[in-house]
C-alpha cells in the first residue's frame, strides 16, 4: 500500500511497452506523460497551442514582463503535486509563505484580518487560527459552524461525496449555520476555489478543502512558483517524459481535430490533427478541457457513454495584471478580497522571484483573479481594469486609486488582461457525479484533466493526480492493449 501511495514508484514497469498519444499539454497531459514514461511506456504529447500549460500557460510581453492565464497558488494539501516536484528535483522552486489566511474587511476599507496558524499539529493549529480571530466571526457563530462540520470530520470522504447534491447555502441552512458565516468567510473561499458564488457551488467542493485544511498540519499553507509555470514546471515534466521514455515526444502547435473510431465503433482507430496528419497509437489519453472533450468525442460515444458530461461546463474567469510605478504599501501575500468582483490577489513582486527580479516598471505588480467574470467577458480591457481599480480602492482603503491626486500616490502604468472563456468546470451542486473516470468504456480511450473524477476537484493537484490515474489505467490495460495492437497490425497487413 505504501508503494502505491508514493505514486510514481507504484506504477509497475511495463511488460508491454505501449505507444500512447496524449492529447493536451496542460498539467494533466504532462503528468500522464511523466507517469507513463516512469512505467516504461512511450508517451507522445500533442498540444494545440505554442506554449505548454493550458490553464497555467504564461507569456512575456514586448517589455519582457510576464503574464499568465491565472494567479496560481499551491497548497500544502497537494500531496501529488509536492511528490511530483520532489520526483523532478524542483521542490526548491516553490516559495512558501507564512502559514496564514488574510481576508479584507469590507466594512473597514484598507483593513485586513488574518487567520494565523501556529506551529502545532492539525487540527489544533486550525482550531487556534479560527478561535483566535475575533474580527470575522463571533463565538456562537464559530461554535455553530464547528458543530455543523462534525459529520464531515467523522464521516470522512463518503459523507463529503454525499454533499455533492447540495449547494453551500442549502447545506448551511440545513445545519443551522448562521448566514454570516457564509457571508464573512465561505463566500470568499468558494469564489477562490471555483470562481462562482456559494449559492451555486456544490458543498462537496468546500468540504474537500476544509477537510484537508483541518486534517493536514500544512494543508492550508500556500506557495507560489518562483517563475512562469511553462518554464519552471511544465518544461521539466516534458523533459522527464521525453528523456526517460526512449523515444517519447512533446509537440506544440499540434491540435487534435477528430477522433476516428473503428467501423464497429468499439475503439479508436486513429486520430487526425488539424494539419491533416494522422496519428496512430496503442492507446489515446485525451487531456483537454471538458468543453473541448465534448466536441471531440464521436457523437455516438458521447450519447452512449459520456452523456453525464453534458452538465459540465467551463466557468469564465479573468486574470488581471496591474503594474504600478512604485511599491504599494499593502499586504502582499495571497489575499481574499471579499469583494463582489475580485476573488484573490497578490503583489507578485513580493511573492514570486520572477516578478521581483524582472518587472520592467520597477513597482508592484498586482495579479488578481476577477470573478464572477461572465458579465465582463466581452467588456473592453479598459472597462475591466477600471472596475478592478474601483474595487481595489475600496479594499485597500485608497492606497490604490484609479484617479490619484497626490504626487506620492502610486500610479497604474500598465495592465494586461487575460480572459479564459471556459476555465475549470463550474462545480454546481450535482456535478461531482457527472465527472468521467480516467478509464472509459472504450478500451483504448482514456481521459485526464482536472474535470475527470479524482478527489482534488478542479485544481492543479486534481490535474496532476488525474494524469497519474490515467497512466495507471493505461498500465493496467497494457496486456489487452498490446494484444489489440498486434491484431490490428495483422489485419492491416492482410487487408
Ligand atoms: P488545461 O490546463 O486546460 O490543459 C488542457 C490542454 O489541452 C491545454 O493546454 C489546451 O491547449 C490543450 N488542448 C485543448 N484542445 C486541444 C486539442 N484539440 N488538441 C490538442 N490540445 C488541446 N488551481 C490551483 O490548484 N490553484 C490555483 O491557485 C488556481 N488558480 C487558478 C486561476 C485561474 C484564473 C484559472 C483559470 C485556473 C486556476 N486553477 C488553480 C486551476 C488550474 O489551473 C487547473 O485546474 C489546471 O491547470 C487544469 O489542468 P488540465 O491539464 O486539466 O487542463
Amino acid at each position: 500500500l505504501s508503494a502505491k501511495l508514493k505514486g510514481a514508484g507504484a506504477l509497475q514497469r511495463a511488460k508491454k511497452k505501449l505507444n500512447v498519444a496524449v492529447i493536451g499539454g496542460g498539467l494533466a497531459g504532462l503528468s500522464t506523460a511523466k507517469y507513463l514514461a516512469d512505467a516504461g511506456h512511450t508517451p507522445h504529447v500533442l498540444e494545440a497551442e505554442s506554449v505548454l500549460g493550458g490553464k497555467v500557460a504564461a507569456w512575456r510581453d514586448d517589455d519582457g514582463d510576464a503574464y499568465e492565464t491565472g494567479l496560481h497558488v499551491f497548497f500544502g494539501a497537494y500531496p501529488n503535486t509536492l511528490n511530483l516536484f520532489r520526483e523532478l528535483g524542483i521542490e526548491d522552486r516553490l516559495q512558501w509563505k507564512s502559514h496564514e489566511m488574510i481576508f479584507s474587511l469590507p466594512n473597514e476599507p484598507g483593513a485586513f484580518t488574518r487567520f494565523e496558524f501556529p506551529p502545532l499539529p492539525a487540527p489544533l493549529n486550525a482550531a487556534v487560527a479560527i478561535l483566535s480571530n475575533e474580527k470575522l466571526l463571533t463565538w456562537p457563530e464559530k461554535i455553530r459552524f464547528g458543530l455543523a462540520l462534525v459529520p464531515a470530520i467523522l464521516g470522512g470522504d463518503s459523507y463529503i461525496e454525499e454533499q455533492d447534491d447540495v449547494t453551500v447555502s442549502q447545506w448551511m441552512s440545513k445545519y443551522g449555520v448562521p448566514k454570516r458565516v457564509q457571508d464573512e468567510v465561505i463566500n470568499a473561499i468558494a469564489k477562490a476555489l471555483n470562481f462562482i458564488d456559494a449559492d451555486d457551488l456544490s458543498m462537496q467542493v468546500v468540504l474537500v478543502a476544509i477537510n484537508r485544511f483541518l486534517r493536514e498540519t500544512h494543508g492550508s499553507k500556500v506557495a507560489f512558483l518562483d517563475g512562469l509555470p511553462p518554464e519552471r514546471l511544465c518544461q521539466p515534466m516534458a523533459d522527464h517524459a521525453t528523456s526517460t521514455s526512449g523515444g517519447g515526444t512533446v509537440r506544440m502547435d499540434a491540435r487534435l481535430k477528430s477522433i476516428v473510431p473503428t467501423d464497429d465503433l468499439t475503439r479508436i482507430d486513429h486520430v487526425i490533427l488539424t494539419s491533416g496528419e494522422r496519428v496512430d497509437a496503442d492507446a489515446f489519453v485525451i487531456a483537454v478541457p471538458v468543453d473541448k472533450l465534448k466536441l471531440l468525442l464521436p457523437p455516438k460515444w458521447r450519447e452512449q457513454h459520456f452523456k453525464t458530461l453534458d452538465s459540465l461546463e467551463g466557468v469564465p474567469v479573468i486574470n488581471l495584471h496591474l503594474f504600478f510605478d512604485r511599491k504599494l504599501n499593502v499586504e502582499n501575500n495571497l489575499l481574499f478580497a471579499r469583494s463582489s468582483l475580485l476573488s484573490v490577489y497578490a503583489d507578485m513582486t513580493e511573492t514570486c522571484r520572477e516578478y521581483a527580479e524582472n518587472t520592467s516598471t520597477g513597482g508592484s505588480m498586482l495579479e488578481l483573479v476577477f470573478a464572477p467574470a461572465a458579465d465582463y467577458m466581452t467588456a473592453s480591457d479598459d472597462a475591466v481594469v477600471d472596475a478592478a481599480m474601483r474595487e481595489l480602492e475600496r479594499v485597500t482603503g485608497g492606497v490604490v486609486t484609479p484617479s490619484p491626486t497626490s504626487p506620492d500616490a502610486p500610479r497604474l502604468v500598465k495592465s494586461i488582461v487575460v480572459r479564459t472563456n471556459r476555465s475549470v468546470y463550474q462545480a454546481n451542486a450535482g456535478t461531482g457525479k457527472a465527472r468521467a473516470t480516467q478509464a472509459t468504456p472504450i478500451p483504448n480511450l482514456f481521459l485526464a484533466g482536472c474535470h475527470t473524477r479524482q478527489k482534488y476537484l478542479a485544481s492543479m493537484e486534481g490535474a496532476i493526480l488525474s494524469g497519474k490515474l490515467a497512466a495507471e489505467a493505461v498500465s493496467e490495460a497494457e496486456m489487452q492493449l498490446a494484444a489489440e495492437a498486434v491484431s490490428n497490425a495483422e489485419m492491416r497487413l492482410s487487408a
